[in-house]
């Protein structure tokens, strides 16, 4: 089971506090109106959150992959949506820090951390969902710039990104080898955010189309080498897996804890519904099932941040487990409240759409068991 140092655990602490006093009142409007409370952003960036998972010499503070999953999973326990947003702000993983050069990282850290800038991870398209190889949007080299022109869809802060992590073909004949990451800053020349999409759940959160139409790139942003785009996107998934299986774990933990207080409090046929065996053993599954998937979590932030071979495919088996746990979970909760758990007066009904997401993005979970069935045979 996780044990969480005295540090963490006064984290843990912070974040709590500040969802419990700003988040929670607005969860239920912010889903209703899809309008995301940015104020939430300056709390956690007043109590430090906004840099903690940067590296000290781009003036954050360093800290390690279970911490973040830690604080992904507290916020997850309030509102997903926003837990899914500061995966963009906070994101220790993006492509600029796993493979940018030294002057990328100082341009461009400092400025997400003073501007409190969120980013945009771009890969998806209309014809290329979890066949990411078969990718359209196009990269040509003119001069010192790339010319980037093509149609993305489903990117996460699509219309609200201080800078966008656009994937794109610049040498067609390698196929997989032939995408290359690019840095594009906000405000680009041709590069336009098109409609929010209107969700089922995270329905805070941004997820826009967009449309690259000449928008030329400085050759210095190009991530990484020409050619090792689709690499990039994998291990930049890792991360974007492991931070699903938190958001997995506190929206259970959420869930949970509001369906047990229910149950304690409705009261059929004189007595508390939580006192019925069949109530009891319900509870007593999902919160086996919801340990179960935390443990499988923190193991997987614990392999990628000691950068282990099975990383990966432990990420990938969190991502699945956790997502699946939190569908089931939630769809039990619902069946606690009886009735009332499909009114917009009670939260479960939220939550029971927030997790189906997690099934989805991030690869979708037929595809994370395609990546684990590889590490086992490979
Ligand atoms: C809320 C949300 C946020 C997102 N954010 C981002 C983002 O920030 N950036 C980004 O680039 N993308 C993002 N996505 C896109 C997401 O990653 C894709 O939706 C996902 O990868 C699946 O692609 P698709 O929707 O085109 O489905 P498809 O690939 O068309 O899949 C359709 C069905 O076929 C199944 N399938 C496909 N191939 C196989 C196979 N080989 N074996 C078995 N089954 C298969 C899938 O599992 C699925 O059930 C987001 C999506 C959502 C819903």
């Amino acid at each position: 089971m996780v044990q969480f140092t005295q540090e963490q655990e006064m984290i843990r602490q912070t974040v709590n506090r500040i969802c419990r006093e700003k988040l929670a009142p607005k969860v239920g409007e912010v889903d209703r109106t899809c309008e995301f409370p940015w104020d939430i952003i300056q709390e956690f960036a007043g109590a430090g959150l906004r840099r903690m998972f940067f590296p000290v010499q781009y003036g954050g503070l360093g800290r390690d992959l279970v911490t973040n999953a830690m604080v992904v999973e507290e916020i997850a326990k309030f509102n997903t949506a926003t837990a899914h947003t500061f995966c963009g702000i906070a994101n220790s993983r993006n492509p600029l820090l796993l493979t940018g050069t030294e002057e990328q990282k100082r341009k461009y850290i400092p400025m997400l951390i003073r501007e409190n800038g969120v980013t945009c991870l771009s890969i998806t398209e209309p014809n290329a969902g979890s066949d990411v190889a078969s990718m359209e949007t196009r990269a040509v080299k003119d001069g010192d710039h790339y010319v980037l022109n093509g149609r993305k869809c489903f990117a996460t802060n699509g219309s609200v990104a201080l800078l966008y992590f656009i994937f794109a073909v610049s040498l067609p004949e390698e196929g997989a080898h032939g995408i290359s990451c690019f840095l594009v800053e906000k405000g680009t020349p041709g590069l336009n955010a098109g409609r929010v999409e209107d969700k089922l759940g995270l329905r805070a959160s941004n997820v826009a189309e967009l449309t690259l139409e000449d928008v030329r790139v400085p050759a210095e942003n190009l991530i990484g080498k020409e050619g090792e785009g689709f690499k990039i996107c994998m291990v930049t998934l890792d991360k974007a897996r492991l931070d699903a299986a938190a958001m997995g774990v506190g929206l259970a933990q959420g869930a949970l804890d509001y369906a047990v207080a229910y149950a304690k409090s409705r009261v059929q046929f004189k007595q508390p519904v939580a006192q019925f065996q069949g109530m009891q053993f319900m509870f007593a599954d999902m919160a086996t099932h919801l340990e179960a998937a935390r443990s499988l979590t923190y193991e997987a932030a614990r392999r990628l941040e000691a950068n282990d071979g099975s990383a990966s495919m432990f990420c990938a088996m969190a991502k699945l487990f956790s997502s699946d746990m939190a569908m089931k979970l939630t769809v039990d909760a619902v069946q606690a409240l009886g009735g009332y758990g499909v009114l917009r007066d009670h939260p479960v009904e939220r939550i029971m759409r927030d997790a189906k997401i997690l099934q989805i993005f991030d690869g979708t979970n037929q595809i994370q068991r395609l990546i684990i069935a590889r590490g086992i045979l490979r």
